[in-house]
């Protein structure tokens, strides 16, 4: 680069070297500096910014204080982007006040198949999530109405149904059956638990035996799908609803669009599996924003009652 020098335009026939003492560049392109220079330690105090404060909205990436995304349900305020909400959170955003008795909240998971770190991975999420497995039951009140309550979680393996999601959601629907209760069911989920092997996969039979008892004494089954719900799950009681309903921009399908793209060799439609594509097509009911899903649940429950008293008279 070349260097510059620093005169004064020579007045009088006489150059006058100017003490270059703060030189302004000649144009930013020339300009280097070999060292920063290092400024004095300030003197006022340092303003601490506790870490995780601000969350970044991976739709928008808007930064949204991450207060405002708790009282906003994990809902971002200028996207509506629709962010992974904890199990626990969910329940509480829906049931009225204690109403909500947990079931089989101490069923673990057995590594049946020594499948490799399967057990430092159960055990990583059980302390990250403060959660046994991938799914809360209980029985609790939405509204007026008892429900048996099913809420899972993605934060824990993905959300992944092995024996003890299979297990919890068999006994809940059994438990709604005999109480004579709608059994709801929110999904996310990647789909059956590797790591369990075919004993993953007998969960899709059971889950869907219990919903034809469900089914066949009456009762109502709905079924809320949350982004992602894919695989084992979508394929057996997420999609038995007899609503089935989404939050808006849920990702939902059998297999991903990539595998499905390097599979049949075609290009997918736009929008291909989110929730809004599958409204239009037919699969899901209705798309529901999380901060209605409560009075949007208690409408429908509020129907399906009134149907059976009308049934029974
Ligand atoms: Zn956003």
């Amino acid at each position: 680069m070349d260097t510059t020098s620093f005169t004064k335009k020579t007045l009088g026939g006489v150059a006058q070297i100017e003490p270059a003492l703060t030189p302004p560049p000649a144009s930013a392109e020339q300009t280097t500096f070999a060292k920063k220079p290092k400024l004095a330690p300030s003197k006022s105090k340092k303003r601490e910014i506790p870490e995780g404060l601000w969350i970044k909205c991976p739709a928008c990436e808007a930064l949204v204080f991450d207060k405002e995304l708790d009282g906003n349900l994990q809902v971002c305020p200028k996207c509506q982007q629709h962010l992974p909400i904890a199990s626990r959170e969910r329940i509480h955003s829906l049931v009225e006040t204690c109403t909500f008795q947990e079931m089989d909240a101490d069923m673990t998971s057995v590594d049946i198949l020594k499948f490799a770190s399967y057990k430092s991975k159960l055990e990583r999420d059980r302390k990250a999530t403060m959660l046994q497995d991938a799914v809360v039951t209980g029985v609790g009140k939405i509204g007026a109405h008892t429900v048996a309550l099913g809420v899972m979680d993605f934060r824990f393996m993905g959300g992944s149904m092995g024996a003890v999601v299979g297990e919890k959601l068999t006994r809940l629907i059994e438990r709604g059956t005999e109480g004579g209760w709608p059994v709801i069911v929110i999904s996310t989920s990647g789909g059956a638990r590797m790591q369990e092997g075919a004993f993953s996969l007998m969960q899709m039979a059971k889950t869907s035996a219990a919903l034809a008892y469900h089914a066949k004494a009456r009762l109502p089954y709905l079924s809320v799908l949350t982004n992602n719900s894919y695989g084992g799950v979508m394929a057996s009681y997420a999609a038995l609803g007899d609503l089935n309903l989404a939050e808006p921009g849920a990702m939902i399908g059998f297999a991903g669009p990539r595998v499905i793209k390097d599979t049949t060799h075609a290009d997918l439609p736009p929008g291909f599996q989110t929730a809004e594509f599958l409204l239009d097509h037919g699969l899901i009911d209705a798309i529901v924003h999380r901060k209605e899903m409560k009075a949007q649940l208690i409408k429908y429950l509020d129907y399906f009652a009134a149907g059976k008293k009308h049934l029974a008279a």
